[in-house]
C-alpha cells in the first residue's frame, strides 16, 4: 500500500478515455493572444471577459499597491492581515452589489465552501442548480445537510423538492448566476419568489455576471430591483471579469458578522496581497465607467452568434461571453480542441466531470480584447473543421 500502483493505473485509465488533464505553460500575460510553447495563440478561453487582467492602470495599481504593502498580507484577516486597502475594497464591492457589506476571500471556491458550510448543518438542506459550480457542491457536501439537485434552471423542479424538504431544518438555494460551462442565466425573479415563499434563503453566485451583465456591470441582481430581502447572498469572484484574484460574499450586515466568526474557508487562511486589493480598485472601477468594454464584448458576441448559427453549428442560447459548442465524446473535444490549436486557436476541451458524461464540449469564452478578424478567425477554423466536430464518435 505504500506505492503508487493503484494511481498508476487510474492515470493510465485516464489516458484512455481521454480524461487526462494537462497544464499549458504560459509564457506572456493575458490578452487576446497569449504565447504558449512558443507559439502566439489567439486565447479563446480565459475569463478576463472586459480585458483587464492586464489592463496596464490595473497594473501599475498592483505594482504601486506592492510598494506600498509588500508582497505579502503575512497573516489571515482575522490576526494582522486586513490592511486598510481590504476594507476600501469591501466598501467598494458592497455599494458595486447594492448591499450593505461585503467579505473578501481568497478565491471564489473559498467563498462559496466558507458560506455555505457556515450556513448549513446536518440538520439542513441545500438545494442546488444541477449544472451548479463544484465550489458550490462541495460547501454543500462539506457542510453535512442534505443535497437536492434540481433540474437545470426547472422552477418546478426546485418547488417540488421545496414542497419535500419542509421538515428539513435551514433551506437554502443555491444557483450560479451566469452557468460557467452553458453560459446560461437563471431567473432571479422566480428563484426569489419561490425562496420566499417557501421561506428558503437564496444564494446566487454572479462570478460570471458581475462586470459582464447588467447596468454598470452590476451583473444579474439589480440592487434596485432585489434588496437583500429578495436575494440573501451573493457570491463574486474578483479573478474573471474583474481581472485579479479573490472572491467575495455581498449581504446584509449580520450575514458578514456571521461569517467573520464562523466561516472556515475565511478565517483559517492568509489574506490576499494588498497589492491584489490595490489593483482591483482600480479594474472595479474601470468595469464600472467603461461601457465601451461590455459593448464590444456583446458586439462580438452577436458576431459570434450570427456566424456559427450560419454555419449550422448547435448553440446553447446564451447570450454571455460563454459560448460552448457540445462536441459529446471525450477524445473527440480533445482532437478538435488540438486540431483549433493546430490554426492558431486557443480553446480548451471541457470534459466530465466538469460537464455531464457525454456532453464534452468547447467551452469558447469572448473578450472586450478581442477583434472582429479574431472571431472570423474562429468561425473560419470552426467551419474547415466541421466535418470533425460532427464525425460519428467512436467513444
Ligand atoms: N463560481 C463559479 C460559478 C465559477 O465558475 C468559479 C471559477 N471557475 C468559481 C466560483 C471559483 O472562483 P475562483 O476562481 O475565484 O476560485
Amino acid at each position: 500500500m505504500n506505492d503508487f500502483h493503484e494511481l498508476e493505473t487510474e492515470l493510465s485509465l485516464r489516458e484512455q478515455r481521454g480524461q487526462y488533464r494537462r497544464r499549458r505553460i504560459v509564457q506572456s500575460p493575458q490578452g487576446r493572444e497569449i504565447l504558449v510553447d512558443d507559439r502566439w495563440l489567439l486565447n479563446f478561453c480565459s475569463n478576463d471577459y472586459l480585458g483587464l487582467a492586464n489592463e496596464p492602470r490595473v497594473r501599475a495599481a498592483f505594482v504601486k499597491g506592492a510598494e506600498q504593502w509588500g508582497a505579502g498580507s503575512g497573516a489571515s484577516h482575522l490576526v494582522c492581515g486586513h490592511t486598510k486597502a481590504h476594507e476600501q475594497l469591501e466598501e467598494a464591492l458592497a455599494e458595486f452589489t447594492g448591499r450593505p457589506r461585503c467579505l473578501l476571500f481568497s478565491s471564489g471556491y473559498a467563498a462559496n465552501v466558507g458560506v455555505i458550510n457556515s450556513l448549513l448543518g446536518n440538520k439542513d438542506s441545500v438545494l442546488q442548480d444541477r449544472l451548479n459550480h463544484a465550489s458550490m457542491i462541495d460547501g454543500g457536501l462539506i457542510s453535512g445537510a442534505r443535497l437536492r439537485r434540481y433540474a437545470h434552471r426547472d422552477i418546478e423542479d426546485l418547488q417540488s423538492k421545496l414542497s419535500a424538504s419542509r421538515r428539513e431544518g435551514r433551506r437554502l438555494i443555491v444557483s450560479d448566476g451566469t452557468f460557467s460551462m452553458d453560459g446560461t442565466t437563471c431567473d432571479i425573479r422566480a428563484l426569489s419568489k419561490l425562496a420566499a415563499r417557501h421561506d428558503a434563503w437564496l444564494m446566487i453566485d454572479e462570478a460570471h455576471s458581475l462586470g459582464v451583465l447588467g447596468a454598470n456591470g452590476r451583473g444579474l441582481i439589480d440592487p434596485q430591483q432585489f434588496s437583500c430581502d429578495d436575494v440573501q447572498i451573493v457570491i463574486g469572484t474578483l479573478g474573471k471579469a474583474l481581472g485579479t484574484q479573490g472572491g467575495f460574499v455581498a449581504g446584509s450586515e449580520q450575514l458578514i458578522e456571521y461569517l467573520i466568526q464562523s466561516a472556515r474557508t475565511y478565517i483559517y487562511t492568509t489574506a490576499v496581497p494588498a497589492a491584489v486589493a490595490v489593483a482591483t480598485l482600480t479594474s472595479l472601477q474601470l468595469a464600472q465607467s467603461e461601457e465601451e468594454r461590455r459593448e464590444r464584448l456583446q458586439q462580438r458576441i452577436r458576431q459570434f452568434r450570427t456566424g456559427a448559427g450560419q454555419l449550422g453549428l448547435q448553440l446553447i442560447d446564451s447570450a454571455t461571453p460563454i459560448q460552448p459548442i457540445i462536441i459529446g465524446g471525450d477524445a473527440l473535444a480533445m482532437r478538435v480542441s488540438r486540431k483549433l490549436e493546430e490554426r492558431g486557436l486557443l480553446i480548451s476541451a471541457i470534459r466530465p466531470p466538469t460537464v455531464p458524461r457525454g456532453s464534452a464540449r468547447l467551452r469558447i469564452t469572448l473578450t472586450a480584447a478581442h477583434e472582429e478578424n479574431d472571431v472570423q478567425r474562429l468561425l473560419a477554423a470552426l467551419e474547415e473543421l466541421q466535418p470533425v466536430i460532427n464525425s460519428e464518435t467512436t467513444e
